[in-house]
């Protein structure tokens, strides 16, 4: 694990990021996914694999996802799913009585009337319907419904990542085609790395695909299922030799440092994601209502953070990428975002619900930060955001939880490094 230059793409050095991460962003950023703000996320676990069809889900015991209670929901968010009720049961009688209108006013043979407020209510769609529009050209992910019926608030801190045994052939076949039909390079390799002419936006997107792979890895390893003998109790804890076995470059064909470096690459680009969209951030209200000090506590660890990253924010610039040909640009602007789409769809497919779970936020941050880079509507200077530019609660919160796995990866590497040394200095 000798991680001493720069990080590819980047103008920083793999140790600057280690005390900076290590020191002042992973205690800061651990504190607010605490919070009740951030730890429940909205998600529809149960959506169709839309790429095959025999989408094994495993019963690994760890894979499992517990539940919320609904009365362990801070007040906020069972007032939304009281209101989500009341709004269906509303719409539904909204739509009777449509229905029984528009059936009088044909037997009234009164058109007119009828045709008036369709009109006006289409053209309210119509507007709508433009803004999503608007919005979804922005994204990078294809969000939820969250008012579908199978979409429910899941507790992130009762469902830590970690450990679960989900293996190939399934999570071969996820990750295969995420690099393969998904990234830019025309390989049937899955350990292929990009080559060294490819374009910048092709190695960038390389790049966070594998840094993200590299933070899950990294975190089974350090939350490892290790098997109590006898009648003692099952302990997580870190596993050194899984780490060394999926890094070290004796057994990755000299890749697993390579991976470890676009582990740094991602938090680069997230970390000035956040920094990036800080002014809007700082207008937000993280209101989740169990209690008054809870909330201001949130409001407070978020302005801490992003004062902390301010410094830092400028290792990775993002104007650098989609820039020259405007057509070309755009076009290939175009072609990131629908393969960024399509992985954000690939984790329905995830066969394990805990990976699932965390394969969703994951994803759903990093395209949430691409949206904040290249939406085009916050200048770079983060002087302002322009009006037009919005975030969900649930790119808020998957954007800080995706962030703080990241961080966490960081520091379980330093950890992992002096497990390994101690380990060799005793034998
Ligand atoms: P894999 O990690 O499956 O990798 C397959 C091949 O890809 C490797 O042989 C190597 O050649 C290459 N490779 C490995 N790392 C990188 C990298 N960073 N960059 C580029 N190439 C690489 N398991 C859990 O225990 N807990 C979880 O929470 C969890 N979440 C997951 C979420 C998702 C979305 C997916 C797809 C899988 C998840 N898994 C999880 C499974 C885990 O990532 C591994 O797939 C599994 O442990 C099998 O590991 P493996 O050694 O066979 O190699």
């Amino acid at each position: 694990c000798k991680l001493r230059e720069e990080v590819d793409d980047c103008e920083c050095k793999i140790e600057s990021i280690d005390k900076l991460n290590n020191y002042q962003v992973h205690p800061r950023i651990n504190t607010i996914v605490q919070k009740d703000y951030f730890r429940f996320i909205k998600l529809n676990l149960n959506k169709i694999c839309q790429f095959w069809t025999d989408d094994a889900r495993c019963s690994l015991k760890d894979c499992h996802v517990k539940s919320c209670n609904q009365d362990d929901l801070p007040a906020s968010f069972r007032n939304i799913i009281n209101q989500q009720d009341e709004n269906d049961k509303k719409d539904n009688n909204k739509n009777k009585k449509v229905v029984q209108a528009q059936a009088e006013n044909c037997e009234q043979s009164n058109p007119l009337g009828h045709i008036n407020s369709s009109l006006s209510d289409e053209s309210i769609k119509a507007f709508e319907d433009m803004k999503k529009y608007d919005d979804a050209q922005d994204n990078f992910c294809e969000p939820d419904d969250e008012t579908h019926a199978q979409a429910e608030y899941l507790d992130l801190v009762l469902n830590p990542e970690r450990f679960t045994g989900y293996k190939a052939p399934h999570a071969h076949k996820i990750w295969n085609s995420i690099y393969r039909e998904n990234c830019f390079e025309n390989t049937d390799r899955i350990a292929y790395g990009p080559e060294k002419n490819t374009c910048l936006e092709k190695r960038f997107f390389y790049r966070l695909v594998s840094g993200l792979h590299t933070s899950i890895n990294v975190h089974l390893s350090a939350r490892f299922l290790h098997k109590g003998l006898l009648d003692q109790a099952d302990v997580w804890g870190p596993n050194p030799e899984e780490f060394k076995k999926r890094f070290d470059p004796e057994t990755t064909n000299g890749l697993g440092p390579q991976w470890l470096k676009n582990l740094y690459f991602i938090y680069l680009v997230e970390l000035r994601a956040l920094a990036k969209v800080a002014p809007y951030l700082e207008k937000e209200t993280f209101y989740a209502g169990r209690s008054q000090v809870e909330d201001e506590e949130a409001k407070f660890a978020v302005l801490d953070l992003l004062k902390t990253i301010k410094n830092f924010q400028y290792h990775f610039n993002e104007t650098r990428l989609f820039r020259g040909n405007p057509i070309e640009a755009k076009t290939l602007k175009e072609e990131f975002q629908t393969k960024f789409r399509n992985i954000t769809r690939i984790m329905d497919c995830v066969g394990c619900d805990k990976c699932r779970l965390w394969g969703k936020v994951q994803t759903l941050a990093l395209g949430t930060s691409l949206k904040i880079l290249f939406s085009g509507k916050i200048s770079s200077d983060n002087a302002n955001s322009k009006n037009s530019f919005q975030l969900t609660r649930t790119e808020i919160v998957a954007l800080f939880n995706g962030f703080a796995r990241l961080s966490n990866s960081i520091a379980e590497i330093e950890n992992f490094r002096e497990l390994l040394s101690r380990s060799t200095t005793e034998t």
